[in-house]
């Protein structure tokens, strides 16, 4: 029996997806072989792989005058390729610092730009609103984390940056709801969580931003080398790829990004709700910046919490350990999670909190 897996990444996938890879694992397509074994150039892969992006396209609304790259390296590996990619030596770049992962992206870009901090969550547990924003005025782009996965601290809106690229890190945020590509520069994504399984990650950039990397840059990491040929530069993760297009089509099966947000903004109503209506858990990040797919919570008695996790984990409910530097619990809540999984969490901790009052 599957659990409802609430892991933060590498996540849980659509059941009808694993359904379909394990149908068609060993001869797919009639070829004899599976997926993973037959060339990156074959016209039946390039044939997944075009399908795969012009589906992304659909179902994200990506204007023509961007393109997609299907990478390798991680979101970690992005933290060093854009400034690479999109900054001369020692030029200005304007980084908002909201935990973990924004920390992580600047470490890297100082090694090769000069960093200015335009915002911080000061101390708390939130986003900080656009009109406490201070940009250098002279940055070549402007980053931020639209979702912080490890604290649970998301954007409500869409940084303003007045004509400064702006470069998203949404990782843990991307295809969760409608979004409008046009206000970015560039976006990146490592795929393990609303994508597909881990070992690709998902640039969609600008093509004015496309052709400018600096000269050190590793070819294969070159946004133009990729985009010129469609991102065939070297062999790309093809399991991954096609995993990628399999969920993809069950996103659009499902409704696109409109029903899959109004699902997923339902789901975290559901699960704040009942920590909100408890003494036994807490939420710390400030109501107005509550992640919609990563939901971070304590319990009042930290002792209980071996117990929380072997109980939940004992009702099918796993995954929910949080991150080692923060501690807690974290429920992970990406599109593929049903809402009976989140209707099943929610019961078992009204239930935990009766037997532990
Ligand atoms: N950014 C964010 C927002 C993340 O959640 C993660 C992974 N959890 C990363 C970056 C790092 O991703 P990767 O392991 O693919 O390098």
């Amino acid at each position: 029996m599957r659990a409802f897996n609430f892991s933060p990444g590498p996540a849980v996938l659509p059941t009808e997806v694993l359904e379909q890879a394990r149908d068609e694992l060993l001869d797919w397509r009639g070829s004899g072989a599976s997926v993973m074994e037959i060339s990156h150039r074959s016209p039946s892969f390039v044939e997944v792989a075009t399908r795969a992006e012009a589906d992304l396209r659909e179902l994200m609304s990506i204007p023509k005058n961007y393109h997609v790259l299907f990478m390798q390296g991680g979101a970690s590996a992005q933290f060093s390729l854009v400034p690479l990619n999109l900054a001369p030596p020692r030029a200005t770049v304007d980084y908002i610092d909201t935990g973990h992962w924004s920390q992580k992206a600047i470490a890297e870009a100082r090694r090769y730009c000069e960093v200015h901090l335009a915002g911080d969550a000061g101390g708390s547990y939130g986003a900080p609103p656009q009109d406490e924003l201070r940009f250098s005025g002279r940055a070549c782009y402007a980053h931020y984390t639209p979702n912080e996965t490890i604290s649970g601290v998301e954007y409500r809106y869409i940084p303003e940056t007045h004509g400064v690229p702006l470069v998203a890190d949404m990782s843990s945020s991307i295809l969760s709801q409608p979004l409008d590509v046009s206000k970015f520069g560039l976006i990146y994504a490592g795929a393990q969580k609303n994508i597909g399984p881990s070992g690709l990650t998902l640039v969609i950039v600008r093509d004015d931003l496309v052709g400018r990397a600096r000269a050190e840059t590793p070819r294969v990491f070159d946004y133009k080398a990729i985009a010129d040929q469609q991102s065939m530069l070297n062999t790309p993760p093809t399991f991954a790829w096609y995993m990628a297009g399999l969920v993809f089509k069950w996103l659009k099966k499902a409704g696109g990004v409109r029903a899959i947000g109004e699902r997923n903004r339902l789901k975290a109503e559901m699960l704040y709700g009942a920590i909100d209506d408890s003494r036994l858990y807490k939420n710390s990040v400030a109501k107005d910046s509550r992640s919609r797919m990563n939901v971070t919570f304590t319990l009042s008695d930290v002792g209980l919490e071996p117990l929380f996790l072997e109980a939940a984990g004992e009702a099918g409910l796993t995954g929910l350990k949080g991150h080692r530097v923060v501690g807690g619990m974290r429920a992970s809540l990406y599109n593929a999670m049903p809402i009976e999984g989140v209707e099943k969490l929610c019961a078992f901790m009204r239930d935990f909190e009766r037997r532990h009052p």
